[in-house]
């Protein structure tokens, strides 16, 4: 029930009760003001006759006091005039007249107590008001009643009794009843109308204020409440409209900031305050996960938390993560979470030729959620069942797409993932500028690491990968090879042909090692034209084949120089680690020697490395 209405019944129940009770004071008033005048009157009708009794009997002329009596009927609102004798006048002056004997149990009480009775006679809409008054003897006034009566002091001497028409004076009381009824009713129904006009404006104002706050939890603060009133709700209404507006105008300002570092507008439909603080939040979670993965110490733990991130918080299991290599093509990172699986929602073209991937080509979003076949490379049914869509978000890194997340989803719950996409793309942008200084500095590093002349690896990279080397033979119990190389004479191509010459032979060299090793073997330049390599999970036989068949191509091989063609040989020393020793670096040692004595008995050959040359090396010495 609204203000409103609550007042009207208030208002109702006030003025019903106002009119009731003024209705039963009224009646009791004009009922007590009835029986006091009626009483009034009576008493002094019956003094009245009293008085012309007692005149009548000094003067003679009591026998007419019938005639008296008959006359004073005749007097208006007068009904009734009945005079009667006591017993003790009956017995001094006889029965008197037939109307004078007792008619009643009242007047018989009357004449035998003295009191005089009054009450109220209704008989069928005639109400009557009727007196029977004594008269008591008396030896005070004049004339003294003892002097005629034979009777004492305060004996009755007769009584009157008097009837009173009641109707008119009924009449005037139900006039002046109805009277006071109708105006306490206009009064009240003004009243009512007032107070409805007064409270109309606070209910309607407490209802406009109730749908605005309704709408406010809903994120729209547009809405405002009529001031229809220059008072306290008026007021209200005022201040409601204010907050509005001060709401309106704060949210739409974060809105506006927060969809320009989104990327995203939430939509008429959204809730926005509810949307926007889902987004200030996840802006929030990026940046966190900006923070951690700036401490990451590879791309690869980066790529690891992200798809956590995309399967944990988002739900995503189905995903591919591709990096851009430096000679173009496409790597795989991760499928769906493993990354040793093979391009599983692509053709593995893209792999080969990144320009056959959209979003690698295009360099903006590729959404699949909304056009379908967009991409020709993306493989719907790769894992059968239900058809899938795909989302590719290309992450730009110096000014070229570095890398590209392609979110992959069934068509049921493609709208759930349209829902995310904004969110997760704050990760991406988070994520794009750490993954280009990681991959600068993974660069950096790896230039540091490289040897600029022949693009193999340098002795710095050794030292540094020479534990992990060490510690994979062990556990996994297996061989690795050494084979320590030295350009035989080398220092006449220098002499003979320049420097030049020399540079060019060197870089055929490093070419033709890499071609003759797998591509987990390492190849390294050890120092000025002397070359290391080596070769993991394998044996002494198999080393020396490797050794071999280097040897017999550098021999066979005719390196171009200025001015024409040269041949050259190398010597290879061979030595197995642990086989040979149970450290890496004295491995080496034994590989150099061997190599050396490879020097030592002609060049151009291979040695494998055996203990009696340690031990003749150290007996030369
Ligand atoms: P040996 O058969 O005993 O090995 O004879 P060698 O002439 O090769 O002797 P050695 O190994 O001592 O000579 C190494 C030469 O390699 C000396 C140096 O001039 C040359 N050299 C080292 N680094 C470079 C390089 O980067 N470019 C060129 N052109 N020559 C280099
Ligand atoms: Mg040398
Ligand atoms: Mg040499």
């Amino acid at each position: 029930m609204n203000l409103n209405r609550k007042v009207t019944l208030l208002f109702v129940a006030l003025a019903a009760s106002i009119l009731i009770a003024l209705v039963i004071i009224s009646l009791y008033a004009f009922r007590s003001f009835a029986l006091n005048s009626s009483t009034a009157h009576v008493k002094t009708a019956a003094e009245i006759v009293r008085v012309h009794l007692t005149e009548a009997m000094i003067n003679g002329t009591i026998n007419k006091r019938e005639q008296f009596l008959e006359r004073l009927m005749e007097v208006q609102g007068l009904s009734m005039a009945r005079v009667i004798r006591s017993p003790l006048v009956s017995q001094q002056f006889g029965e008197g007249l037939q109307r004078e004997m007792v008619a009643d149990r009242i007047e018989t009480q009357v004449l035998q107590d003295g009191q005089p009775r009054f009450s109220i006679i209704d008989e069928i809409g005639e109400p009557v008001f009727r007196g029977t008054i004594p008269y008591i003897a008396s030896s005070r006034g004049t004339p003294n009643c003892l002097q005629c009566h034979r009777v004492q002091e305060g004996d009755v001497l007769g009584a009157v009794t008097i009837e009173l028409l009641l109707s008119g004076l009924r009449k005037h009381a139900m006039t002046s009843v109805i009277g006071i009824m109708i105006t306490v009713a206009v009064f009240s129904l003004l009243a009512i109308t007032l107070a409805r006009r007064l409270v109309l404006p606070v209910g309607d104002t407490a209802t406009e204020i109730g749908e605005v706050v309704q709408r406010a939890l809903k994120g729209q603060f547009k809405a405002r409440v009529t001031q229809r009133t220059t008072d306290d709700v008026g007021m209200i209404a005022a201040h409601v409209n204010r907050l509005l507006e001060y709401l309106d105008h704060g949210l739409s300002s974060i809105v506006e900031r927060v969809a320009q570092l989104t990327g995203r507008m939430p939509s008429g439909i959204d809730n926005q305050l509810e949307t926007t603080i889902d987004m200030v939040n996840s802006l929030a979670d990026a940046a966190t996960f900006k923070i951690t993965i700036e401490e990451d110490e590879t791309k690869a733990e980066i790529y690891e938390r992200f798809g956590q991130l995309l399967t944990k918080r988002f739900g995503i299991c189905e995903y591919s993560l591709y990096e851009t290599r430096d000679t173009g093509h496409l790597q795989v990172i991760k499928i769906n979470g493993d990354e040793n699986q093979n391009c599983l929602w692509c053709n593995p073209q893209i792999l080969i030729r990144s320009e056959h991937c959209r979003a690698r080509r295009a360099g903006h979003v590729v959404d699949g959620l909304t056009q379908e076949h967009i991409c020709a490379a993306f493989v719907a049914d790769a894992q059968g069942g239900e058809v899938r869509q795909h989302y590719c978000v290309p992450i730009i890194q110096s000014g070229v797409v570095g890398a590209v997340v392609q979110l992959v989803t069934t068509q049921t719950i493609a709208p759930c993932l349209a829902l995310q996409v904004p969110y997760i793309l704050m990760f991406i942008r988070e994520m794009a500028p750490v993954l280009e200084a990681k991959r600068l500095t993974e660069t950096l590093r790896e230039s540091s690491l490289q040897d600029v002349m022949t693009g193999l690896h340098n002795r710095r990279f050794l030292e540094e990968y020479v534990e992990t080397l060490v510690a994979t033979a062990k556990r996994r119990h297996t061989v690795l090879a050494i084979l320590l190389l030295d350009l035989d004479y080398f220092k006449m191509v220098n002499d003979t042909h320049g420097h030049d010459a020399g540079d060019a032979v060197l870089k055929g060299v490093a070419e033709l090692l890499k071609q003759n090793v797998r591509s987990s073997d390492l190849v390294i330049r050890f120092g000025g034209e002397e070359f290391l390599i080596l070769l993991p999970d394998t044996n002494g036989e198999m080393a020396v084949k490797v050794a071999e068949k280097i040897r017999l191509a550098v021999e066979q091989y005719k390196f171009r120089i200025a001015g024409g063609e040269l041949k050259k040989t190398i010597s290879v020393g061979v030595a197995l680690f642990p086989e040979d020793s149970e450290t890496f670096w004295q491995t080496l040692k034994y590989a150099d020697v061997a190599l050396y004595r490879a020097k030592e008995t002609g060049r151009n050959r291979v040695l494998r490395f055996a203990p009696e040359m340690w031990h003749d090396e150290n007996d030369g010495y």
